[in-house]
């Protein structure tokens, strides 16, 4: 299920018509950045030992500690030192897809700011931007929209942990920039190309408060998750050890006691057999919530989830497929499908959460089809043309990123091999989907 989550502390209805889009705006073509391709990432051995020294230490891991490690390790981590976004890369995102994604997100952005009534001052946030494409594209409507937003203290904040990404951001979207020491809680500061001021920061928790539209896609999928396995004496959790036959290969084992997470994280009336759950996910929804319900703003979390119902979505991707998240740790992406239910639960009462929503619905419902023939009115490059609507088509198509591709078979089989734009037979679409939050006077739309 691919799911926007949106969270927001408004006191009137939010979803609102489209504003038709101005004519005339510009194509954007997408950059092709220099990425560590997989196939030159064959291995990285370095962050192996490192597991394997920990593990021999002081004993088997969490899958939560090994996904932290080899997604983030500040050293050697997956994000840290790739650029994995791309053709070139590990997997293909919507904002990369096409412009208009962008686009109709930087529409909601403003249709939200005007319905909680034009405060002065908007922080735009986005959580994990990669290669800044979405929030580029959101910039551009808000330059456009300039008449609307006229008068608003428009400020941009990016949450990035990756050095090499938050580089690629810079380049992208501001004329000028610093760096700031190590330590600082702000790691960048610039002004983007339209001159409004832009900063980098490692966590959600140092973005200043004050009225925010926070933004995530597939952002929350790539946060360390523990997993749970039901057995006869109760829950227990899945570990990473090592191999005891194999000394330089990984494997999945149970504690055989109960750990504090096993403990703390699992719901009373939980009827599932297997559980992942991300509490580093629960605390960033917490705060976006805490900061909505005090300062106003609203959040929209979009990403690969489901509802409560999923149970083993633990996957690696290398090169668009799918790759044991055991093997080569460090050069491969590590994800888990985002259960909706549980930050739903962590954001609490003074927000109210809506959906899900397929994307494809959410596109739709933005004007998706009214943006492509604008835009297509004024390309008379073919190969752009046709570059548009093949884009709009991956983005909407319910066979491919309007909804979410299911293996029908083996537990390993295709899952999200849409990210890669490629469909096996052997997959059954299922629904993807958007989910709001609002406030409680409001209740569901
Ligand atoms: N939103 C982008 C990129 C998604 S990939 C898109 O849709 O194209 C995940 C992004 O989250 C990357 O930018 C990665 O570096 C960042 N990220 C992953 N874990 C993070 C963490 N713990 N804190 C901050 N950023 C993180």
């Amino acid at each position: 299920m691919w799911t926007f989550l949106k969270i927001i502390r408004l006191n009137r209805a939010t979803v609102r018509s489209l504003n038709p889009l101005p004519r005339g705006w510009t194509v954007v073509l997408r950059r092709s950045c220099s990425s560590a391709s997989s196939e030159s990432r064959v291995t990285n051995p370095s962050i192996l030992r490192h597991l394997t020294s920990k593990i021999t230490a002081t004993g088997a891991i969490t899958v939560a500690e090994y996904m932290r490690e080899v997604l983030t390790n500040p050293v050697s981590g997956y994000y840290v030192k790739n650029d994995m976004l791309g053709a070139d890369g590990d997997f293909i995102t919507s904002p990369e897809i096409s412009q208009i994604f962008g686009e109709l997100v930087g529409i909601w952005c403003v249709s939200e700011w005007v319905a909680s009534g034009k405060p002065k001052v908007l922080q735009l946030v986005e959580l994990g931007p990669g290669r800044g494409s979405l929030i580029g594209d959101i910039l551009r409507v808000f330059h456009q929209l300039q008449s609307v937003l006229h008068g608003a203290e428009v400020s941009v904040h990016l949450v990035e942990v990756s050095p090499k990404l938050s580089q690629l951001q810079a380049q992208c979207l501001a004329g000028e920039y610093t760096c700031g020491g190590e330590d600082e809680l702000v790691y960048r500061t610039g002004t983007t190309h339209t001159g409004l001021p832009i900063y980098w920061y490692r966590s959600v928790k140092d973005v200043p408060r004050g009225f925010s539209i926070f933004l995530a896609h597939e952002f929350f999928d790539a946060l360390p998750i523990h997993k749970f396995q039901r057995t006869e004496k109760g829950w227990r959790e899945v570990m990473v050890d090592i191999h005891p036959e194999e000394p330089d290969k990984l494997r999945f084992v149970l504690f055989p006691t109960p750990t504090l997470a096993s403990t703390t994280l699992i719901h009373e009336d939980e009827k599932r057999q297997h559980l992942e759950i991300s509490p580093e996910g629960g605390v960033i929804v917490q705060k976006l919530a805490s900061q909505i319900a005090e300062d106003g703003g609203a959040a929209l979390i979009a990403d690969y989830g489901h509802d409560g119902t999923k149970m083993d979505t633990f996957r690696g991707f290398r090169g668009h497929k799918l790759h044991d998240v055991l093997e080569a740790p460090g050069t491969a992406d590590l994800t888990a499908d985002v259960d909706f239910s549980y930050l739903r639960r962590m954001a609490g009462d003074a927000v109210v959460c809506m959906g899900p929503i397929t994307q494809r619905a959410f596109l739709k419902n933005m004007g998706i089809d009214a943006r492509l023939q604008v835009l297509l009115r004024s390309c008379h490059d073919a190969t752009t043309r046709a570059q548009l609507i093949h884009g709009c088509d991956m983005l909407t198509s319910p066979e491919k990123m309007g909804s979410s591709m299911r293996p029908t078979g083996r537990r390993q089989a295709a899952r999200r091999n849409h990210r890669g734009g490629r469909l096996s037979a052997a997959d059954a679409p299922i629904e993807k989907t958007t989910s709001f939050l609002k406030s409680p006077a409001v209740g569901l739309i």
